[in-house]
């Protein structure tokens, strides 16, 4: 029995059979995450309590109060606040700041007996699409150590496949989840706005971000989505357990799942991508889902409108970061020039373009040109995206338009680095759940790379994505 490839639906069933103790399972992952950490740099620390967590569990077990994710071992994205540990957003201006409380999502975790083994790497502040931002070093696919795992929670994807946890948590502001999930052969689900709490998550663009689950399976995905989703008086945009657009559909056998033709066959997708893409069309029809063609014109202006707004909420949101509240603060003459030093030094180039853009976008004389328009527009294309699930259930793209590209391909042109977001800002925008599952292969200088399918489905409609997602890797 190998404890670092096993599901968290097998290690739960062997850890309630006595095959494996909750020690020996935890023991095994770490010491997996821990040899292939030198090379791949998934994670940035591992928790100095596990022995302590492992007790836990194993009074659960002992006591009758196993939950499904008792004595699981994960890894969490360095943006989500763990109570007394560092959390740093891989950013250097954060380098010795830790935090006082819990964000909801491990407050709930915890409680159901999963073992935190430590914090993973990331793009800093979650902006990028490749981990390569972090400000302790890329990560490396443990696919291919020459690619990028995808990002900007690539550390908490690579943990899970290189056997270094059995799942993780990410956060998915346009796509961060999603991507690294399809270019390390994970399964991964960005949920509906507010069906998680955002609570203890380090804001990157607070009208799009959203923390999710990274499994090898979807069962696993959504064994995790409901522990960590619900109401949370602590998030003011957690939607009510109650609330109408929660209440549960009517279940069909067969979807109609929408496939955006001009939107998916455009300039700039890979072929074998595409062609594994209609390969997984074929295989979904004759699993008895009806696949129909749509047409959503907006959708290609998703990106421009999510770097148009995505930056004008990170600059506010990281305003915070002035070096008199948190972390590194830089000496200076006056306070002007403390701010100043204090963001130069401490942030990155990607974050600084991205304040500086943001903070662009939202000055009086561009507001109402830029930001205003953005606004707009995002409310058409989330209306569009609403009246196509009136037609169908599920809308089915490429998770991203090529598979896994080599470590420092795209460093040099941020726009090359922003377009390989086309596909996975959509549901961001319009606040719908999206999840990328494997749809195949394609060869890359002699190495099979995964490339990744996404479902989109309407608001709470995860269930809809469950289903879709568990045909097709059955079938
Ligand atoms: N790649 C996207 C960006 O750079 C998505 C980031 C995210 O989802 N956190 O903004």
């Amino acid at each position: 029995m190998d404890a670092t490839t096993m599901t968290i639906t097998e290690a739960g069933a062997a850890l309630r059979a006595g095959k494996i103790s909750v020690r020996e399972l935890a023991d095994a992952v770490l010491a997996q995450a821990k040899a292939e950490n030198v090379e791949t740099n998934a994670y940035l620390e591992f928790y100095d309590d596990i022995d302590e967590q492992v007790a836990v569990a194993e009074r659960m077990f002992k006591e009758g109060k196993a939950t499904p994710l008792t004595g699981i071992p994960m890894g969490v994205k360095d943006v989500m606040l763990v109570k007394g540990k560092l959390v740093t957003a891989a950013s250097k201006i954060l380098a010795n700041h830790r935090a006082v409380s819990d964000a909801t999502a491990i407050t709930r975790l915890k409680a159901s007996g999963a073992i935190l083994l430590g914090r993973t790497n990331m793009d800093e502040f979650a902006m990028g699409g490749s981990n390569e931002n972090s400000a302790y070093g890329p990560v490396k696919n443990p696919l291919d150590h020459t690619r990028v795992p995808g990002g900007s929670s690539g550390g908490s994807a690579a943990a899970v496949a290189m056997g270094g946890a059995i799942a993780s948590l990410g956060s998915d502001t346009g796509g961060s989840i999603r991507q690294p999930a399809a270019f390390c052969g994970l399964v991964g689900l960005k949920p509906t706005y507010g069906a998680v709490s955002r609570y203890g998550l380090m804001a990157m663009a607070s009208s799009f971000d959203q923390i999710g689950p990274f499994a090898k399976t979807v069962e696993d995905v959504e064994t995790i989505f409901h522990v960590i989703g619900g109401h949370d008086p602590m998030d003011s945009t957690s939607v009510p357990d109650h609330h109408p657009l929660k209440k549960p559909r009517a279940k069909k056998a067969h979807l109609t799942i929408g496939v955006p033709e001009a939107f998916v066959d455009r300039k700039g997708i890979d072929p074998d991508v595409l062609a594994t893409f209609r390969a997984a069309m074929k295989k979904l029809e004759a699993a008895g889902h009806t696949i129909k063609k749509i047409e959503l014109p907006l959708l290609p202006y998703a990106l421009p409108v999510y770097y148009v707004l995505m930056q004008a909420e990170v600059s506010s949101n990281l305003a915070r970061y002035d070096g008199m509240r948190y972390g590194f603060s830089a000496e200076g003459d006056n306070l002007l020039d403390v701010y100043c030093r204090s963001h130069g030094l401490g942030f990155g180039p990607e974050v600084r373009r991205r304040i500086l853009l943001g903070t662009y976008v939202l000055s009086a004389g561009y507001y109402d040109a830029y930001y205003n328009k953005a606004v707009a527009v995002r409310r058409k294309i989330t209306e569009e995206l609403e009246k196509a699930f009136g037609e169908v259930d599920l809308i089915a793209t490429p998770t991203a338009p090529t598979p896994a590209w080599k470590l420092g391909e795209k460093t040099a042109d941020p726009l090359q680095m922003y377009l390989e977001d086309i596909f996975t800002v959509p549901a961001n925008i319009a606040g719908v759940p999206a999840m990328s599952i494997p749809m195949g292969k394609v060869k890359r200088d002699g190495v099979e790379l995964p490339v990744g399918l996404q479902f989109m489905a309407p608001v709470f409609g995860e269930d809809l994505l469950f289903q879709a997602g568990k045909d097709f890797s059955t079938n």
